[in-house]
């Protein structure tokens, strides 16, 4: 079997985060090298390496984080706006081979990304 990632070992309770959301089907909690005044991650908990792995069966599941996501940037006062960012693959950025949705907000963010 195919080594735990570090997200699999925060929901698993393994390794700390400073958790912001904790629900049945997702955990968000501040990324440990914040690239915007706020910066927190929004995994699902059951394991899906990418949005290359996302199916149909998790549409539901992607619908909620959408929901959360819009929930934790009106409790963390991003109402001047914010980014949503998923990084996928190699030349994506991906690091960390579980899904994660980057909520991004607290200062102007400029356009295009690098
Ligand atoms: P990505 O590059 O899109 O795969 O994003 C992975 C993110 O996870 C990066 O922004 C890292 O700073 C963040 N990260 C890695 N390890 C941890 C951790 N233990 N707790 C919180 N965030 C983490």
């Amino acid at each position: 079997m195919s080594e735990k990632t570090i997200f699999k070992r925060i929901i698993d309770g393994e390794i700390p985060a400073n958790v912001e959301h904790d629900d049945e089907h997702c955990l968000a909690f501040h990324d440990v090298s914040p690239q915007a005044p706020t910066h927190v991650l929004v995994i699902p908990k059951k394991e899906i390496a990418s949005v290359d792995a996302i199916s149909q069966a998790d549409a539901a599941l992607l619908g909620h984080m959408w929901v959360v996501i819009g929930k934790i940037a009106s409790e963390l006062r991003l109402g001047d706006g914010y980014r949503v960012v998923v990084n996928c693959g190699k030349d994506g950025g991906q690091t960390v081979d579980h899904l994660h949705f980057h909520i991004l907000g607290g200062r102007s963010l400029s356009w295009p990304p690098g």
